[in-house]
């Protein structure tokens, strides 16, 4: 019998997977999967590739014929590779990806059936997709968006289905997803970063981001998983009373990955290779079962999307050993979360590091500009960038002394401190040719290349230099890069392009020196944006009363941290930068409140179920024992039998006591849901879940696990920390 596609693919992976462990070189696996150069090289015609690279390097449209074309050598590869089908992949509000597959598969009028995919189904789709959220932006009238092709960021094959990237966007145009606002920031970055550039460098003409993330992440036993409730509905353990060992020896971190994780880890690496996603690192992390992986960096939108995709690869993957994948930002109480930090820089296309010093003064000088600038945006917007980073998982580790504080503040250290002060010294307007010799021999010349390893790392700063980039930490686990990348690229962008009118004025009308005049408005900068440097321990009380001294914005939860999103002077920002209008910055506002306020209701009727359902069942089966053996007691020892059983009386009036309080709180927590979900404006509503719902689920763990602790293991209805955590 012929093999079909499927068998034939399936025996390819297997062969690869034979020779990697045989050969151990990832690089000759690096891209099969992907309609990368090489591949476009192969299967386009020369006009059509011409198109496509220019589309990619300068943003100009591709028009249908060679829309046709592509679609035609693409069609001609997925093929040759196993594909069946095609989908337009993109990421909806949700936070995750969505796909529709479609077959290549078609019928002809004349009954006969072909392979078919041309340039209409490349460029726009139109997924049925009214359930997705969209902040109100369609209302069931106009329900319909599109999916349009991202040509940026190429197409792959993942299992039989060819992935093309697109963006989700309304028919009236405004942006339904994560993508689409990304593209225009990482645009308005690009113009903006440029012409800075080239103030250093004529020949510059495209400046990109820079994306590294480092996604940590939970491993665990499926079964133990799908056992407990709360972990399996809401991703995270609502009640656990904490092991007796945690992190505390430190003997996970850097240790010896487990064989069975090893295994998990090898696959998945063969897998992102062939997918183009270049993993570099592996390790344990902290806590344990917790581990942590980091590919090197990309332009900043593929590396968005191949973040995205990586989630969606592990979870499959680990599936197939057995195991579940946990990207929730607090997975357990007691011991760290997971974070995904985001390394951030910008680079030109003539292979410069914006943000790397380097071993001239003129460098040095291109440096810190756009270092100054960098730490100027994040002053003058703080409070967005914290907004980008809010979720109602996230929330459970912002500020509980694992992650850094809600509190926007950057870290550059000792070093670059110092050459700040002595460049705020610079005197205002001309300078003198000494003062200049000054300053680029003794202070911009001596900034040394290799920060690298010199840069103190101060691990509780949000914003942290590391030597050649900037490392955002707050970042969750769970979440879609696309948000803080949006928000702080168009932060920067606006900064640039102040910088650059700044800059020119002093040259044009004050008829300074391009260096003086850069001098000049870098020194301003660094007077002005003194408050968001901050070298001390950011986990401290210490520093919550300072930053507020500093006027700093704090916004604790989400509710609170989204506000900002629709003010005034944000409307006003995104306007000016061409990324988001008002509209589609109140929509996007209105999905995060909505998620928030989603997340926290399941949150809290899953808390309900497990109280009334099994908590509260397995603590009267424990009173029925206790009672048994107290009547028992009391059968033979009569009067005496108080003495004889004293500890079980106390036992059993702790137990009753419990009982009696978990119950009361949970009635008064599905009141306090009844009341929330009774008001209508989602600000409102996520305040609402947040003040009055919320506070109920720590107080309920209290009772739960005092419960845990007295009541016999036999009767528990959930597998314990300890089991979840150290089963091998
Ligand atoms: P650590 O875990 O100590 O923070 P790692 O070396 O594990 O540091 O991670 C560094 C991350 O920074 C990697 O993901 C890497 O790809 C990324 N990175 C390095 N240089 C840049 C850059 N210029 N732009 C963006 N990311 C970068
Ligand atoms: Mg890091």
């Amino acid at each position: 019998m012929p093999k079909n596609r499927f068998q034939a693919l399936a025996e390819s992976r297997h062969r690869d997977h034979k020779s990697i462990n045989e050969s151990g070189r990832r690089s000759d696996l690096f891209g099969k999967y992907v309609f990368n150069e090489e591949k476009m090289l192969q299967f386009l015609t020369s006009e059509a590739f011409d198109k496509v690279k220019s589309a990619i390097f300068q943003g100009t449209k591709i028009d249908r014929k060679i829309a046709d074309q592509v679609a035609e050598g693409m069609k001609a590869w997925a093929l040759s590779m196993g594909a069946t089908h095609y989908t337009h992949w993109f990421q909806p509000l949700t936070g995750a990806t969505a796909e529709k597959h479609d077959a290549f598969f078609d019928i002809l009028p004349n009954g006969k059936a072909m392979e078919k995919f041309g340039g209409a189904q490349l460029v726009q789709q139109e997924p049925d997709a009214s359930s997705f959220p969209s902040g109100g932006i369609r209302n069931t009238f106009e329900a319909r968006g599109y999916t349009a092709w991202d040509p940026t960021s190429p197409a792959f094959i993942y299992k039989t289905t060819l992935c093309i990237p697109t963006i989700f966007v309304a028919y009236t145009g405004e942006a339904l997803d994560n993508k689409a606002p990304l593209l225009r920031a990482l645009h308005a970055v690009d113009q903006a970063a440029t012409a800075v550039a080239q103030y250093f460098d004529k020949n510059v003409r495209k400046v990109h981001a820079t994306l590294g993330w480092e996604q940590e992440y939970f491993l665990v036993d499926k079964s133990l998983v799908n056992s407990r409730l709360d972990l399996s509905v809401t991703g995270r353990t609502l009640v656990g009373s904490f092991s007796a060992k945690g992190q505390q020896l430190d003997d996970h971190y850097f240790g010896v990955i487990p064989p069975r994780v090893l295994a998990f880890m090898i696959e998945l690496e063969k897998e992102c290779t062939q997918l183009g996603i270049p993993v570099k690192t592996r390790h344990n992390e902290v806590a344990p079962n917790q581990f942590e992986l980091a590919p090197v960096f990309e332009e900043a939108n593929l590396s968005v999307d191949h973040n995205l995709l990586l989630m969606d690869v592990m979870e499959e993957i680990a599936d197939r050993h057995n195991f579940a994948v946990l990207f929730h930002e607090k997975p357990f109480a007691g011991i760290n979360g997971s974070g995904k930090h985001n390394n951030w820089s910008l680079a030109t296309d003539t292979g410069v590091n914006l943000l790397s010093p380097g071993s001239t003064p003129m460098k040095n000088l291109q440096f810190l500009t756009f270092f100054v600038n960098t730490i100027k945006a994040v002053d003058s917007y703080e409070e967005l960038l914290r907004a980008s980073i809010a979720s109602a998982s996230n929330d459970h580790r912002l500020g509980a002394n694992e992650a850094p504080p809600p509190i926007i503040s950057i870290f550059i250290g000792g070093q670059l401190n110092d050459v700040l002060d002595e460049l705020e010294g610079v005197s205002k307007g001309k300078l003198s040719p000494e003062e200049k010799t000054e300053l680029k021999l003794n202070v911009v010349g001596k900034i040394p290349e290799i920060l690298l390893d010199n840069t103190d790392r101060n691990r509780t700063s949000p914003f942290a230099f590391t030597g050649n980039k900037f490392e955002m930490r707050g970042v969750g686990a769970k979440m879609n890069c696309a948000k803080p990348m949006t928000m702080l690229n168009t932060i920067m962008a606006k900064q640039l392009t102040d910088f650059k009118k700044e800059v020119d004025i002093l040259i044009d009308k004050k008829k300074l020196k391009k260096d003086e005049a850069v001098f000049n408005v870098l020194r301003e900068y660094i007077k002005t944006s003194k408050r968001i440097r901050f070298e001390g321990d950011g986990y401290g009380i210490e520093w919550q009363e300072e930053a507020r001294r500093r006027k700093l914005s704090y916004n604790k939860n989400t509710p609170e941290a989204l506000q900002v999103i629709t003010s005034k002077e944000s409307v006003a920002l995104f306007k000016e930068m061409d990324v988001m209008s008002e509209v589609e910055l109140k929509a996007h506002q209105e999905v995060e409140l909505g998620a928030y306020i989603f997340h926290i209701q399941i949150e809290g009727r899953i808390l309900g179920e497990m109280v009334y359902n099994h908590i509260i069942p397995a603590a009267i089966k424990y009173q029925n024992l206790l009672l048994e053996n107290i009547q028992g007691l009391k059968d033979v020892y009569g009067a005496a039998h108080k003495k004889v059983a004293e500890s079980q009386l106390n036992i059993l009036e702790q137990v009753g006591e419990h009982i009696y309080e978990i119950k009361k709180l949970s009635d008064e927590m599905a009141d306090a849901r009844k009341r929330a979900n009774g008001m209508q404006l989602s600000n409102k509503k996520a305040q609402a879940y947040c003040n009055n719902v919320k506070p109920y689920f720590d107080k309920i763990r209290e009772h739960s696990d005092a419960l845990e602790k007295l009541i016999a293991d036999e009767f528990w209805p959930f597998t314990k920390y300890r089991e979840i955590l150290f089963s091998k």
